[in-house]
């Protein structure tokens, strides 16, 4: 989709720390990081939001989840995954991602 960051990033125009890539999912590190490990995990098609989320979609997003744990060494000691969902939520993205956060005990608060 036009304008849209994170497809500028799976399309290669726009650079980042890719740090997994598989057939239909790409990770890279946050710009801004809020924890020593934080990774953002998106579907290289555009779907805005988690309520745009088709059946089956979120298996290989979580095979991935679970793959950059063990290569940032956080899948021992653990983290934490957020997907912000539309304005309440926090989103300002609005194309479908998970947070991977860690590296740093988090705080208890969820909101
Ligand atoms: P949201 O609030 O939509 O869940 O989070 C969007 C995230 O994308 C933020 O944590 C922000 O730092 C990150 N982000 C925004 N623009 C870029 C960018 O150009 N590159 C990278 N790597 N991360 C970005
Ligand atoms: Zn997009």
């Amino acid at each position: 989709m036009e304008d849209c960051i994170f497809c500028k990033i799976a399309n290669g125009e726009i650079p980042a720390n890719i740090v997994y890539e598989s057939e239909n999912v790409l990770a890279f590190d946050d710009i801004n990081p809020m924890a020593p490990v934080h990774v953002v995990v998106v579907p290289r098609v555009h779907v805005a939001t988690l309520m745009d989320v088709s059946n089956g979609m979120m298996d290989e997003m979580i095979s991935a989840v679970q793959e950059i744990a063990k290569i940032k060494g956080v899948d021992k000691k653990g983290f934490r995954t957020v997907i912000n969902c539309n304005e309440d939520g926090g989103q300002i993205i609005f194309h479908l991602h998970i947070h991977i956060l860690g590296g740093r005990k988090l705080s208890d608060e969820m909101g």
